[in-house]
Order: structure tokens, then sequence, then C-alpha cells
């Protein structure tokens, strides 16, 4: 009995330390209750799970209990009835072209480019034009559930503005090309703006500056080795479309005697950080170079299915372990940003393609839209999961809809059910940028207003 009151007073400061240790840390945001698909090396799925964030940083994935014990979110998301997911990767877009989105349809690439999109280009492409089609592509990919871009274009620092106002995050390359464009009369003029745009955003926490080169057919080898010789100075991405249609293929062999993926081989291209979209004609010897050397794939299957450009050997890609990520292509030949219509397509083309309906399942196409174009961009410490200590880059997608019920597997639904109008929550570097459908960082109606007006001048460029 006499050891009771030191017992006791042993008990009462345990407890003491223990609510020292279990009060709740303050944090800045959690969302809390739904299913959390993380995507993470054990594709961990979490029902009535939380995400806890504080400032840009993921610091919990866990059971909804779990995290309410350890974390208070200043600011709270319900996620009851959804699902948790990481933001999208679209790893291969030319922004501002949702503005000639439907301008041309049912035409092969090189005739559609030489007709329709270089000669617009050509006649509307400013920074004004730029902007406007950043904010508008900003606005749909914030609405469907993209919350990185990998894009190629002109006037890149322009879409570095708009994107850092919309709050997402992009890789984004300035395009050297070897024919006078809108922002550069020459290709020197191009990597001398390429170097610009890299000093001025390389310390950015949303912008990934990179140099575009645009393809071995629309510049020549002196050029192509300077613009990879840029990005090396830089330790920045390179990005560039490579063997995306047989017309290439001709031309390369014709001029090199080579096929386009060995001829830039021969100017000592390939390395990692080297982003390649496309890639459907590449042999099996050929996928294995790209592995060797380190090279990032952007698979494109809505844009090379609608201008017949080919079937990417994907499964030959994903056997050999090339870093692949998928993309929706500019808006004008796709002809949207949904990026859960490029997981749905890649899945399906792919089983028809090679006959197997196990060629490239749900849980393999998710993988290609997060973790996957994560890895094809250097960026998978960063991003492409829902773990800890990764940037809060997630999105919240609602299931509680006629076309989502009932719900088996989230996997499954979140590739062959899902459409991106039913994400309902955007967060990117632990910014919301939508909440319940409503974008927040951007004015909806003018931005509609304003793509509209440009429309006209666009109609009557080409007309
Ligand atoms: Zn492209």
């Amino acid at each position: 009995m006499r050891r009771l009151p030191a017992f006791a007073a042993l008990v009462c400061t345990y407890g003491v330390v223990l609510t020292g240790q279990g009060a709740p840390r303050q944090v800045s945001l959690v969302v809390t209750g739904g299913t959390v698909v993380t995507v993470d090396a054990t594709r961990r799925v979490i029902p009535n799970g939380a995400v806890a964030i504080d400032g840009a940083d993921i610091v919990a994935v866990d059971t909804a209990d779990a995290v309410a014990k350890q974390f208070r979110g200043t600011d709270t998301i319900d996620a009851t009835g959804q699902l948790v997911l990481p933001g999208l990767i679209n790893t291969h877009t030319h922004a501002p072209m949702v503005l000639y989105r439907g301008l041309a349809d049912d035409l092969a690439l090189m005739e559609w480019l030489n007709k329709y999109i270089f000669p617009a280009e050509a006649k509307t492409v400013s920074p004004e034009f730029v902007r406007a089609g950043t904010r508008l592509a900003a606005l749909e990919m914030i609405e469907s559930g993209t919350t990185t871009f990998v894009d190629m274009y002109y006037f890149e620092e322009e879409i570095a503005r708009e994107t850092k106002v919309a709050g997402l995050r992009g890789v984004l390359g300035q395009t050297i090309i070897q024919f006078p464009v809108a922002d550069a009369k020459t290709p020197a003029e191009g990597l001398a703006r390429a170097e610009a745009f890299i000093r001025k955003f390389k310390d950015d926490p949303l912008i990934t500056p990179a140099v575009a080169p645009h393809s071995m057919y629309t510049l020549d080898g002196p050029t192509l080795k300077a613009a990879r010789e840029l990005s090396r100075q830089y330790g920045v991405p390179t990005l560039i479309h490579l063997a995306e249609t047989r017309d290439e293929i001709q031309a390369a062999q014709e001029r090199f005697a080579a096929s386009p993926t060995a001829y830039l081989d021969s100017l000592g291209f390939w390395g990692s950080g080297v982003l390649a979209a496309h890639g459907v004609w590449v042999s099996e010897a050929e996928i294995a170079m790209l592995k060797q050397r380190g090279v990032g794939v952007a698979h494109n299957p809505e844009s090379n299915m609608k201008l017949a450009s080919g079937v990417a050997p994907v499964t030959g890609y994903l056997r050999a372990g090339v870093a692949i990520g998928l993309g929706t292509d500019g808006a004008a030949s796709n002809n949207d940003m949904d990026m859960f219509e490029a997981m749905r397509v890649a899945s399906l083309l792919h089983k028809l393609q090679t006959a197997d309906p196990r060629a490239l399942g749900a849980a393999t196409a998710l993988e290609m839209a997060t973790m996957g174009g994560a890895r094809a961009l250097g960026m998978d410490r960063l991003i492409g999961s829902l773990e800890r200590g990764k940037r809060a880059d997630l999105i919240v997608v609602e299931t509680r809809s006629a076309r989502q019920t009932p719900l088996y597997d989230p996997v499954s639904h979140l590739v062959y059910t899902t459409r991106g109008d039913d994400v309902r929550h955007t967060v990117v570097h632990g910014r919301v940028l939508m909440r319940d459908r409503k974008v927040l960082t951007i004015d909806t109606a003018a931005v509609l207003a304003e793509a509209r007006a440009w429309a006209e001048k666009v109609r009557a460029a080409v007309r």
C-alpha cells in the first residue's frame, strides 16, 4: 500500500508524457474518409484512409483513425464515398493547342501538320495566344485530375507563368525547330530562348524547365546535338518526338540509311534525362538500347490511333523495363486532355493488339499514368504515388454515381469506368486547386470566353 502513491505518480507521469506525444499535430490539410489508392511499391489500397499534408508535402498516409490520432488539419477535405489517388501525370502535350481542338480531323500526321497545324501556328501563335491556350488547358487538366504535365511548345516562358498561376506542376520544354517559327527565326535563336528560359525557371518549385528539340525530321544533326548539349549543361530534361509514323522511318532511311532511333543514337543523343514521345516504330533491339541508355518514353494511345500512326510496342517496353508514362499529346490530335481516357484507351488498345486481355491490365494502366510517368521524368522520388515525404499532388474521384455503382475494385473503376469529369478535388503542391468541382485558381467564364474569341482568329487563319 505504501508503494502505491509512487506507482500512481509513475502512471500519472507516463500518462502526461503519452498525452504530450499523442496531441495531434496541426498540419495544413487532411483528406480523410475515402479509399486511398496509393500506387506505392506494394500497391496498397486503404479503405477509409486519409492523407495528411503539411505545406507542400505528404506527412502521412494511413487509415483515417490513425491519421486523426496524429494530425489535425487546418483545412479538411471529406472524401467519404470517394477515391483518393496520386494526381495524374500527362507526359506529352502541347498545352496551347487546345485552341486548335477539332480544327482539322481525320487526316494523317504529315498532311495534318503541313496543311493545317503549321500554317495555323504561323498565323496565330503569339505570347497572347499561348497564354490564353495554357489557361484553357490548365482549366481542363485541373478539372480532369492531371497535376503534372510535360509540354513542348513555343513561348514556353508564357506557359510557365500561366502554369504557376493555375498552380499546376509542369515540365516545360522550349521548342527548337529548323524552320522559322513565331518565337524564333532560326534554331540558334530557339536555343538562346531555351537557355534564357532554363535560367529563369531552374529553381522554381513547380516548374522544371526543359529543352525540346521537336524531332529528328524537323532538325539537322548539329542542332539536335546542340539542344542535347544545352540540357546536359544545365541538368534539365530533353523532350523529343520519336519514331511516330512510318513516314518518319522512311525519311530517316532515305536521308541517313538508319532508323530515327539509330540515327539519334549515332549523334550521342540518348541518355538519362531524355523523354521520347511516341516511340511507335522501334525494334526490339532499339527498345533494349533505349532501356540501356536510360531513356523514358511517353505513350499517347489516342493520338496514335486518331492519326493512324501505328501501335507503340508498349508491352515490349514494359517487358524491357523501360520507364514509360502516358500522355494525351496536343488536344488538336486527341481531342481532349483527359488522362482517365488515356488509361482506358491504352489498356484496351494493347489487349486488342496482342489478343491478350492481360497485356495491359488496370493496375498497369494506373501505374503508367502515375509512377510510370514520374519514372520516365526521373521525378519518382517527388511525385507519382501517395507516400510520406513526397509532394502533395493528389486527386479525389467521386464514385457515388449510377455509372460507378457498384464498386468492387477501385483500380478497375479508375481505369475502366471513371472519366475526368468524376474528379471532385484537385490538390497540387499541397494547394487545393479545385474544390467540389470549382476551380479556385482560374476564372472559368473568362477563360472560356477568351478561348472562343481566339477560335474566330484561328478559323480565319486557315480559311
Ligand atoms: Zn506531340
